[in-house]
C-alpha cells in the first residue's frame, strides 16, 4: 500500500480529533457509529465534525459502510498510517517521508527524515496482506476476523518487533537502535549496509560463516531463536576504512569485494602509527547486522527445535550455494544451544521482552494469526525451484 502523505499537513487539530475517535470507537467497533464518532471525540456535534468526517473520507482515511446496520465509519490502513506518522511528528521523531524502499509480503520499508535530517527507517507492519493460499487453507480462522483484527495484529508485530530490538540492543547485539514505536510502525536506524543476498562473494566465507553461527548461538544463549535468519535479513556493513585501520580478524581483499557495493578503496594515511604491525589497507571488515524481529520465538516454544534447525541450515544452505563453502563442523545442534541458555547465569531476553509489555498472551495471539496467515519468513526458499522465489523487488533500493 503506498504511503500518501499529502493531506497529512492540511489536516485541522479537529480532523485530527476525529480521527482518533475513529480509531479508539474501533477497538469495540468493527464499523464505528457516527453518533460514537461524535461523542468520542470530544466536540460538538454538528457543523464541524461531520466536515472532518468528510475530509477524512475523501482522504481515504476513514471509509464509510454502506451496507452497515448503522451509519458508520471504519478506519482504513491509510488512517492508521497517517496516526502513527502524526504521532511520530508529534514527538519530533520524524520530519519528512521518502523512499519507498522495500515491499515485503507483511511490511512497508520507508526511508524517512528526523528533524535534524538523519536519515531513519519506518517500517509499517502490515499482517492484512494474505495470499490466497493461506486464506483458503484457514479459512475457518480467518473467517472471524475482520479488518480491525488485521490492524491490531499489525500493532502487535511492531510492538514485539520494537520490544526484540530494546533488549537485543541493550545488550550488545549488531541490531539497528530502535528509535519508537507507535501502533504497527517503527522507526529506526537505517543501516548502510546491503543484504546478504546481494553479495556475490566475500573475501572470507569461513570467518563470516562463524560470526553468523555465533550470533545463532548467542541469541540462544539468551533463551531466543530469530526465527527467520535467512540472508534478506542479514545486512551486511562494511566499515568504513578508519585512518588508523584496526587488523580485523578477516583476511579481506579489496579485490574480493564486491564491486556493486560502491566500496571506496580507502587511502589511510601514516600506516606507520598504527600500532597494529599487520594492519593493511587492504583490510575489509564485514559486520552482520540482524533485522526482522516478528517471529523471534523463545528457546522454551513447543517448536523452538525446528525453527533454531531452520535458522541454522538456513545459514548452511546459503553459504553452500552462494560461496562454495561447507563448514567443516556439523550443527551447531539444538541441544548445544539449550545448553548455553542454561549456564547464562539466568539472563533470559525472552523474559525481559515480557516485562517490557510485550506479553506471553500477546505473542501467543499474535503467533496464531501468523500461522494461519502464513507467515513464515521471506527466505528459506530453494533457488532451483522457479515457483519458489520470492519477490525480489524486497531488496532493492528504487
Ligand atoms: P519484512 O518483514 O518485510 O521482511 P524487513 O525488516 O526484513 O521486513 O525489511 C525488509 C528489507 O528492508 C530488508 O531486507 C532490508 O533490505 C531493508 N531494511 C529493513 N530495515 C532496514 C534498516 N534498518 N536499515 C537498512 N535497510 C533495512
Ligand atoms: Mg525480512
Amino acid at each position: 500500500m503506498k504511503l500518501d502523505t499529502k493531506a497529512l499537513r492540511y489536516l485541522t487539530a479537529e480532523d485530527w480529533r476525529v480521527l482518533t475517535a475513529v480509531e479508539m470507537g474501533s477497538k469495540n467497533h468493527e464499523v464505528v457509529p457516527t453518533t460514537l464518532i461524535v461523542q468520542l471525540s470530544g466536540l460538538r456535534g454538528g457543523s464541524g465534525v461531520h466536515k472532518s468526517i468528510s475530509t477524512l473520507a475523501k482522504a481515504n482515511l476513514i471509509a464509510r459502510m454502506k451496507n452497515a446496520k448503522y451509519d458508520g465509519y471504519r478506519l482504513t490502513y491509510g488512517g492508521l498510517d497517517y496516526l502513527a506518522l502524526h504521532t511520530h511528528l508529534k514527538h519530533t521523531i520524524l520530519y519528512s517521508t521518502g523512499n519507498c524502499i522495500g515491499v515485503g509480503k507483511e511490511s512497508d520499508i520507508y526511508v524517512v527524515a528526523s528533524p535534524s535530517g538523519q536519515q531513519l527507517i519506518l517500517k509499517i507492519h502490515r499482517l492484512g496482506r494474505i495470499s490466497f493460499r493461506s486464506i483458503k487453507n484457514n479459512r475457518d480462522y480467518l473467517k472471524h476476523r475482520t479488518s480491525a483484527s488485521w490492524m491490531y495484529m499489525s500493532r502487535l508485530s511492531a510492538l514485539k518487533e520494537y520490544s526484540f530490538m530494546q533488549v537485543l540492543k541493550k545488550n550488545g547485539f549488531n541490531v539497528p537502535e530502535p528509535v519508537a514505536q507507535s501502533r504497527h510502525t517503527v522507526v529506526m536506524e537505517l543501516v548502510d549496509a546491503f543484504p546478504l543476498r546481494q553479495i556475490q562473494s566475500v573475501p572470507d566465507p569461513a570467518g563470516l560463516y562463524a560470526e553468523l553461527i555465533d550470533v545463532i548461538l548467542r541469541l540462544a544463549s539468551f533463551g531466543l531463536i530469530h526465527g527467520d535468519f535467512n540472508e534478506f535479513n542479514i545486512l551486511i556493513k562494511e566499515n568504513e576504512a578508519p585512518k588508523e585501520r584496526k587488523t580485523t580478524m578477516k583476511e579481506a581483499n579489496d579485490d574480493d569485494v564486491p564491486k556493486e557495493h560502491g566500496t571506496e578503496e580507502s587511502k589511510p594515511e601514516g600506516d606507520q602509527q598504527s600500532k597494529e604491525p599487520e594492519t593493511k589497507s587492504s583490510e575489509v571488515k564485514l559486520t552482520p547486522v540482524i533485522i526482522d524481529f516478528p517471529q523471534m520465538v523463545s528457546i522454551d516454544h513447543t517448536n523452538a527445535e525446528m525453527y533454531f534447525d531452520r535458522d541454522v541450515n538456513c545459514i548452511k544452505r546459503f553459504f553452500e550455494r552462494r560461496f562454495n563453502f561447507v563448514s567443516d563442523e556439523s550443527g551447531p545442534r539444538f541441544a548445544d544451544a539449550r545448553k548455553l541458555a542454561a549456564g547464562n547465569n539466568g539472563k533470559r531476553l525472552d523474559v525481559e521482552v515480557e516485562a517490557s509489555g510485550f506479553s506471553k498472551k500477546m505473542a501467543k495471539e499474535l503467533e496464531k494469526y501468523m500461522q494461519a496467515v502464513g507467515v513464515d519468513g521471506d527466505g528459506g526458499y530453494d533457488e532451483d525451484d522457479p515457483d519458489d522465489t520470492p519477490d525480489e523487488s524486497h531488496d532493492e533500493l528504487k
